[in-house]
């Protein structure tokens, strides 16, 4: 199985909870068994397909696949799934350990027209196009954002 670096940066208290999409409640739990984290699930499902756009805020749905929150901290699952049914992008992004940078960025430019809003280019630790191999786990705010490469930095080791 592969490693999920996200949830490795978690349980090394690198970033504070994480938000992931799981075809069942099963695969989640599973994760949180495996990294010894607290896990909680939005009340809504999601339509996720790997060739599209990588964003799937916004799509709630009755089916498709469930939407994870895990932590080291009980308390931040329950205030993420909070704030995410919330629609409150700017606290979501914060429980989640983005750069503030980046939270503005995509509370300022995602809507239901822009829902992937990727650079064409960014520099090479944040790309975003591997997802096995990416090392943020968030929209930079620029393909050169010095916040999100502090982060990519620090998620190459796992
Ligand atoms: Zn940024």
């Amino acid at each position: 199985m592969l490693k999920n670096k996200e949830l490795q940066c978690v349980r090394a208290r690198l970033k504070p909870c994480a938000r992931q999409l799981y075809p069942s409640r099963l695969h989640a739990i599973t994760q949180a068994n495996k990294y010894n984290l607290y896990l909680t699930f939005a009340p809504f499902c999601v339509h996720f397909n790997q060739d599209e756009p990588w964003s799937t805020k916004g799509y709630r749905s009755d089916s498709g696949h469930v939407v994870a929150y895990f932590s080291f901290d009980e308390n931040l699952i329950n205030l993420a799934a909070k704030a995410e049914l919330d629609n409150n992008h700017g606290l979501l992004g914060t429980y989640l350990g983005y750069p503030s940078c980046c939270i503005n960025y995509f509370s300022r430019v995602f809507n239901e027209h822009n829902t992937d809003p990727v650079h064409k280019f960014t520099h090479y630790l944040l790309s975003y196009y591997d997802r096995e191999e990416q090392n943020i786990f968030h929209y930079p705010c620029s393909p050169y954002c010095p916040e999100s490469i502090k982060i990519a930095r620090l998620t190459l080791n796992f």
